[in-house]
């Protein structure tokens, strides 16, 4: 049955972005209407984060919008009382070879102008931060005192819980299939079950982003990839920073393989392969274990002995040049897309929620335009972000 209930915004998506830009718009009194595909909030990728959040990148506009994620994720209990599994460990880069320092330490100027506090430390202040680190060639380490972790689940069903508490509503198990597009301008969409009316329209699929192009006419670049993470059974705290490890691995060069420990104790991680698996196929196969054991251990010996409780894959919704698309789109108006959030979505999300809250109710993003228009959807896709 048809609801001609008009909504101010209607979010397709309830994942780590959509349920944040949600709350945020419902906290300033916009009329909100969240479609999502799957029976709750947090289904898709969101889960499968292992919920580090940080400000340390390499682009301004990602380092601004996780501060603000950062102020939301570490004040979240005090606010509202939910038990989010907040921890401020910070993060660590270890270091062992010259160019990795030489890099790491070239962002730093950019890194603190926008705002982040990192510090270069020696070897012995890295073996205190992460005791029982491999000390062979260790040459110090970057820190970024303000990062930590956090748990994707609770935090989606808490701003979900938010969200509702201001009015957002909820509707599950409703894919959207199409958009009611009226001489270039977004009237609402079409879901397998109804119809629902909005002039404005946030795309928040996550993975499935690119499924939308044709519906819409437009062509979205996102390529979602898998990755491969797992937890342990639950130790002694000792580890306070979550770890990004970036020695080549027993494959060769890789990119980043980090872990942390989450405040119940269990030791998480996640790894990026050499060799990229492109497409949706989630079915944890374990290629990446024994990677991932050889690593871990190599890193930290007496990790040896750890019991992994799980593993599981989950993608990374990947655009070309390793940046998110938060833009307004010229040939749908009414259409704003927040998707592509690469291997950040999950910390990038209550920042991206509050930039858009900004603008359909001030008119106006939060960040400065020329750090916002990183994020363009206009842009060539020709970098690539260091740290994506
Ligand atoms: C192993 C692993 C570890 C990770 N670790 C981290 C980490 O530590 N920190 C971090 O920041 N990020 C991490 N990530 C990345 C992070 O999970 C993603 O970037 C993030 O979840 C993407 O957010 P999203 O909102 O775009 O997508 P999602 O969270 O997937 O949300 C999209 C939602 O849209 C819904 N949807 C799709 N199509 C439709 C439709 N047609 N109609 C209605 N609903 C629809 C989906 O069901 C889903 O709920 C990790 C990813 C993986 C795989």
């Amino acid at each position: 049955m048809t609801n001609n209930k008009i909504y101010d915004v209607i979010v397709v998506g309830a994942g780590s972005v959509g349920t944040p830009t949600a709350m945020f718009l419902a906290q300033k009194g916009v009329d909100v209407l969240v479609l999502e595909k799957r029976s709750s909030c947090g289904q898709g990728e969101n889960k499968a984060a292992i919920g580090g959040v940080r400000a340390t990148h390499s682009d301004p506009a990602k380092i601004q919008t996780c501060i603000q994620s950062l102020e939301v994720f570490s004040t979240w209990e005090e606010k509202y009382g939910d038990d989010i599994e907040w921890k401020k460990g910070g993060y660590c880069f270890p270091v062992y070879t010259h160019d990795l320092e030489e890099l790491l330490k070239s962002f730093f100027p950019i890194q603190r102008k926008y705002g982040l506090e990192i510090q270069w430390k020696n070897a012995g202040e890295i073996e205190e931060l992460i005791p029982g680190i491999n000390p062979d060639g260790l040459r110090g380490g970057t820190f970024s005192t303000n990062d930590g972790q956090v748990s994707p689940l609770r935090s989606s069903v808490a701003f979900e819980r938010e969200a509702k508490r201001q009015g957002a509503v909820f509707k599950y198990n409703e894919p959207v299939v199409s958009y009611i597009i009226d001489k270039g301008e977004i009237q609402g969409v079409i879901t397998k079950k109804d119809k629902y009316f909005s002039k404005q329209v946030i795309l928040a699929t996550g993975a499935d982003a690119a499924d939308h192009s044709k519906l819409l006419g437009i062509d979205i670049p996102v390529r979602p990839d898998s990755h491969e993470a797992g937890i342990s059974a639950p130790i002694k705290q000792f580890l306070p920073p979550l770890v990004v490890d970036m020695r080549p691995g027993p494959e060769g060069k890789t990119a980043n393989f980090y872990f942390g420990q989450c405040k119940k104790g269990q030791i998480i991680f996640c790894y990026t392969p050499k060799n990229k698996f492109y497409g949706k196929n989630k079915g944890n196969l374990s290629e990446f274990m024994p990677i991932l054991a050889s690593r871990l251990i190599s890193l930290i010996p007496k990790f040896k002995n750890l019991l992994i409780r799980r593993t599981w894959r989950g993608l990374y919704p990947m655009t070309p040049d390793g940046i998110p698309i938060i833009d307004q789109v010229k040939e749908v108006k009414g259409l704003i897309l927040a998707v592509g959030m690469c291997g950040q979505g999950f910390m990038l999300g209550p920042g991206v929620g509050k930039n858009i809250s900004s603008l359909v109710v001030d008119g106006s993003w939060m960040l400065a335009a020329e750090i916002q228009k990183t994020f363009s959807f206009y842009r060539d896709f020709s970098g690539e972000e260091a740290f994506k």
